[in-house]
């Protein structure tokens, strides 16, 4: 017998159309590429987004053609998020820090009829020279000069069209939004996310144990909007009538306090360096933050210090999350269960250096070298395998082999699950550093690194070692005035780690590699110091 209920798909537009009616006057605020700030509020998104969607049908886009985006987070690129989407394109944000050649293939390989650039990102596309014809996020007085042929103004766009427009109908499982995965080897991956799984992901992340997202926030997400949907925040701050700050192209600490002040932000979104130069900034000023309750801290390990300091001197609650690009990217957010709120600061942080646990949705589990499931003791080590509601069945144009006969996605990352369900990454898998046959967590030696108050940044990589196969080296950006010795870095690790695990070396070094979206190269150091000469 089949429940009488209504059926009604799962549609991004439905999102936008709850914030206009429910939220209309709720402001979105964008620090815009040009300078000014930009005020409207949800009602006025969906009159815009309906707009373009008008233009984009006036273009020829139609239901399932890419569009690509080069944007900053602002409005215009939130517009794009559900106008896109919602007419029954693919909106495809690509990550303008990759290097240009793969950013050539990445358009290639999705088959964007059509780009909408920021004006900073003109000229790379003129370098690039892509065969979709380009739209220039700006109005007709800021249209830079260009070599670009036949390139459209979006202001102009938008000014030609109204507002009389009812989103389409369309199938839930549609696919609405692509990001690609640099993450894997070879050439990056494009994960396509569905209307469905866009909108679960969404829902999921306002849970009380995940961001727990409500009307009274203010959402500010500092991850790009071109990183894995900006990890979701657009959708989920609209989904429920949140104000939204979109910081442009800001991401020091000056101009991220200016905004979070100004604007009363209870709850950002970031990656450990971000925040690592928000920290520095407020010591160096002896600022704090009044409004800013929330902070999210994923796409690499947050270190232990990093939530102490957040907790301790400004009374910001870190929730560290992990997740990836083909999971939406949410997977887990650590907090605490049923019986842990007496727990002392001191455990609190130690239990925050995890990666936390899954909301109802995503099920995870770690398995060894030959797949069988490895315990939850918090002990054993394994490849985390995922699957769920928001989690890839596959990569676009089939072009990957990460997916079990029962259907789990192999992520690559290695992990201990305890016997809560919480997460602990000790690496990726091409990360770790293997030692006489033993594995050494890379994450847990930086973490203890940066505990340490003469350290601003550091990366633990493995060296070839001839009886050892390899030892871990410890590579260290000092704060700016400390003195701290290597002696001093290594002593340490004194009763925190096992002896075998201590680095052999330490090397300091003026800054360390980051990927595009903020991760160490750990790549690139493993080049760097392949043969470096540990001491014997
Ligand atoms: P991306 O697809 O760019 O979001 O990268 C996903 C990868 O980032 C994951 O597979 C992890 O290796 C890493 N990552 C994300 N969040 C964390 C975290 N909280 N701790 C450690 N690694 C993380």
């Amino acid at each position: 017998m089949r429940g009488l209920m209504m059926d009604k798909p799962l549609l991004i537009s439905s999102i936008l159309e709850y914030a206009a009616r429910y939220h209309g006057a709720t402001e979105i605020v964008s620090l815009t590429v040009e300078g000014p700030i930009h005020r409207y509020d949800y009602a006025g998104a969906q009159s815009r987004a309906k707009k373009l969607a008008r233009a984009l049908a006036a273009l020829g886009i139609g239901e399932g053609d890419r569009v690509g985006t080069l944007a900053w987070n602002g409005f215009r690129h939130y517009e794009l998020y559900f106008g896109v989407s919602s007419m029954g394109a693919v909106c495809h944000m690509i990550n303008p820090r990759l290097f240009s050649a793969q950013i050539s293939y990445i358009v290639e390989h999705a088959g964007d009829s059509l780009i909408f650039a920021d004006t900073t990102f003109v000229p790379l596309l003129e370098e690039i020279g892509p065969s979709a014809r380009v739209v220039v996020m700006t109005d007709e007085d800021r249209m830079p000069k260009t070599s670009l042929p036949g390139v459209h103004c979006y202001e102009t766009l938008l000014a030609s069209q109204n507002d009389d427009y009812e989103w389409p109908l369309l199938d839930e499982n549609a696919a609405s939004s692509m990001c690609y995965s640099s993450g894997t080897t070879g050439n990056p991956k494009g994960v396509l996310f569905s209307h469905r799984s866009t909108v679960l992901h969404a829902w999921g992340a306002t849970m009380p144990d995940m961001l727990g997202l409500g009307a009274r926030d203010t959402v500010m997400p500092v991850v790009p909007m071109f990183h894995v949907n900006a990890w979701g925040l657009p959708y989920a701050a609209t989904m429920v009538g949140a104000k939204l700050v979109l910081p442009g192209a800001k991401a020091d600490g000056e101009s991220l306090h200016r905004l979070i002040e100004g604007e009363r932000v209870t709850l950002s979104g970031g990656v450990p360096t971000v925040w690592l130069g928000f920290l520095d900034y407020l010591e160096r000023t002896g600022k704090t933050v009044e409004t800013l309750e929330r902070c999210v801290i994923g796409g690499s390990a947050t270190p232990r210090a990093m939530s102490a300091e957040f907790g301790e001197k400004h009374g910001v609650r870190v929730l560290h999350a992990w997740g990836m690009t083909e999971m939406s990217p949410l997977g887990t957010v650590n907090a605490a269960k049923n019986g842990m709120d007496d727990e002392t600061a001191e455990r609190r942080y130690d239990r925050l250096a995890k990666q936390g646990r899954p909301c109802f949705g995503v099920d995870m589990k770690i398995v060894d070298d030959d797949g069988r499931t490895l315990p939850w003791d918090g002990k054993a080590f394994g490849e985390v395998k995922v699957r769920g509601l928001w989690v890839c069945s596959d990569y676009y144009g089939g072009e990957g082999d990460s997916h079990d006969d029962e259907g789990w996605f192999s992520t690559g990352d290695v992990a201990t699950i305890d016997a809560d369900g919480y997460l602990t990454v000790t690496d990726r898998s091409k990360d770790v550093i293997k030692s006489g046959g033993e594995w050494i967590s890379s994450i847990d030696l930086e973490n203890i690194a940066v505990g340490h108050p003469g350290v601003f940044e550091a990366a633990v990589v493995g060296v070839r070692h001839p009886k050892w196969d390899e030892r871990p080296l410890l590579l260290v950006v000092r704060n700016e005035g400390s003195e701290v010795t290597a002696e001093e870095l290594l002593s340490n690790y004194e009763g925190k780690v096992a002896r075998w695990w201590v680095p052999d070396d330490v090397v300091f070094v003026d800054e360390l590699p980051h990927t595009a979206t903020g991760k160490l190269l750990k790549r690139e150091l493993r080049k760097r110091y392949a043969d470096y000469e540990l001491p014997s």
